[in-house]
């Protein structure tokens, strides 16, 4: 008879009020930042409203005369949006273009169509400016840093979005955002299967500028996997790869652009693999008594699943504290209680076209509930950041990959560095971790940490690179996805970067070498 009542009630919680409550994906981040509040011990008021004070005296000047240099129409010196063609979304970016208001901006922007692109780069050549390509914006690791009088102009390339179908194919502009292009491959029944948390505000270029990897990884690979061909241009005029399902004529100009950051040249479309779209999707969350014992758990599937996320124990101590206090949620946790396991760690999967095995090696099931306001909610999170950026905290992350064995040293030591520099500095800080894109060597592990300081730029700093120097220490990636940025490039070996900058086009990458 309880088993019953049990069965009704987890029922009722993780499978009739989800469905209830419909895909809604509007979100109120407050339980979350209540209880992160509740952490940091204090009550806090909002103290930035998110705006930088931009001194436009401080960039007004001779970039009117290079208006004369580009077609009319595709140029711009507004400042504000030279200050955003600037920046990129790093928390350090963010900290530092709240305080100074006189961070190095490019001296205009231009916008190419397919049609004027031949005369945009000889304005650019003729101007004596370098290029900065801007996609959508959204990297983390500083690719857009300049130095004060680089002399730089943003190529925003918003206007190269066509898209065209053809066999299992896709050929896409650059600046095509993730939404519209997988809008018109769904009107189709296909799907790109790439589906980064910045998916709204991210471009095709910039996936492959910076080798990215969406969520569902685990089925349809990284962008590298679904990339067939570029068509770049460069300072010396246009490259390209045949597009052909595979080809062995020497290095392929695709190999050399995932990844480039915009230091070869401008990626102006590309040809992708479409997959099917998934005629249906499976939700399941489990419960492992420790994070460790999820991570053996999925070292050991035969197939993951196409999305699984396995939440360490503060991250889950988290999402279920956020759930505010309920008598179902009481009668849930005695329940993972009496099965041994605590809350312990999170894992939620989402599997396209086939169910979930009932049982998962240490794993308790807890329906789908989890897993599906998730996946609701997959894109949603930046919000989070920004209650907490208002309220003066510095929310970032670092993530990286590594393999099967390294894994829970990996976590336990990169959490201790943390709290000894936090000791050693005296600021207050939570930190977190998850593994999301699982590989059968190993898995990306993904920390995201807050801090709350009066010296948050020189704490935020000894933080990432205690973080970064254990990564290194530890054997593990310099990073799974976000890419190496400027941040990342002292830690690369030297001749790794002679070896990348061999392909450098002075016109892209001059301005990041001075
Ligand atoms: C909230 C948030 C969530 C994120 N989630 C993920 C995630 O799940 N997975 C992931 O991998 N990353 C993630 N990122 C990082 C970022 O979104 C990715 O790196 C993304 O691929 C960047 O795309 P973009 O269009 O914004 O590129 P931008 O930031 O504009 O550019 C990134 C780099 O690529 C170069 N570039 C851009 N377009 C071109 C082009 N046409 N030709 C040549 N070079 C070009 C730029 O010069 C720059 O060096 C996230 C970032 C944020 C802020």
């Amino acid at each position: 008879m309880p088993g019953i009542t049990l069965y009704i009630i987890f029922y009722l919680y993780y499978v009739l009020i989800p469905v209830l409550y419909g895909e809604d994906i509007s979100r109120d981040f407050s339980p979350e930042f209540k209880v992160i509040e509740n952490m940091f011990e204090v009550h806090t008021n909002v103290v930035w409203d998110g705006n930088r004070n931009i001194d436009e005296n401080m960039y007004s000047g001779s970039e009117t005369d290079l208006k004369r240099f580009f077609p009319e129409g595709s140029f711009s010196i507004d400042i504000k949006s030279r200050f955003l063609h600037s920046i990129g979304k790093s928390s350090p970016e963010i900290l530092e273009s709240r305080y100074n208001a006189s961070m190095p901006i490019v001296e205009g922007v231009v916008y190419p169509e397919y049609n004027n692109l031949n005369s945009i780069m000889d304005g650019i050549k003729n101007s004596g400016l370098k290029a900065l390509v801007f996609g959508g914006g959204t990297n983390v690791t500083g690719c857009f840093r300049l130095k004060p009088g680089s002399g730089v102009i943003a190529i925003d390339t918003s206007r190269l979005n066509s898209i065209s179908l053809k066999g299992n194919t896709v050929t896409v502009g650059s600046g095509t955002y993730g939404p519209e292009l997988e809008k018109t491959l769904n009107s189709h029944g296909y799907t790109c299967g790439n589906f980064p948390e910045s998916f709204n505000y991210s471009t095709v270029g910039g996936w492959i500028g910076t080798l990215e990897n969406g969520q569902e990884s685990n089925q349809y690979g990284g962008i590298e996997n679904a990339i067939i061909s570029v068509r770049a241009i460069t300072s010396q005029g246009e490259i390209d790869d045949r597009i052909v399902p595979r080809e062995s004529s020497g290095f392929p100009a695709k190999s050399a652009f995932l990844g480039s950051e915009g230091k070869y040249g401008l990626i102006v479309e590309a040809t992708l693999k479409t997959f099917r779209q998934p005629a249906k999707r499976f939700f399941k969350s489990y419960f492992f008594k420790s994070f460790n014992d999820g991570i053996e758990a999925i070292r050991t599937m035969d197939r993951f699943p196409t999305i699984l996320r396995l939440s360490d124990e503060t991250e889950t101590s988290i999402a279920i504290s956020s759930g505010g206090d309920s008598s179902l949620k009481r009668l849930f946790l005695n329940y993972l209680k009496m099965r041994g396991v605590g809350k312990g760690a999170m894992m939620i999967g989402v599997n396209n076209n086939s169910q979930f095995p009932d049982k998962i090696s240490g794993g308790i099931s807890a329906g789908s509930f989890a897993a599906r306001q998730w996946f609701r909610e997959r894109y949603t999170r930046p919000a989070m950041a920004n209650i907490l950026w208002k309220h003066g905290y510095v929310p970032d992350t670092l993530e990286t990959s590594a393999m099967w064995d390294v894994m829970p040293a990996l976590h336990e030591s990169t959490i201790q560095k943390f709290h000894s520099i936090e000791k050693e500095r005296g600021f207050k800080g939570i930190i977190m971790a998850h593994l999301s894109h699982m590989y059968e060597t190993g898995a990306c592990i993904y920390f995201t940490f807050i801090i709350r300081s009066e010296n948050a730029m020189e704490d935020l700093s000894a933080v990432r690179e205690s973080i970064m120097n254990n990564f290194i220490k530890m054997g593990a990636a310099l990073s799974d996805h976000h890419g190496m940025g400027t941040y990342l490039k002292k830690y690369q070996h030297p001749n790794k970067i002679r070896m990348q900058s061999l392909l450098d086009d002075n016109l892209f990458s001059g301005w990041k070498n001075e």
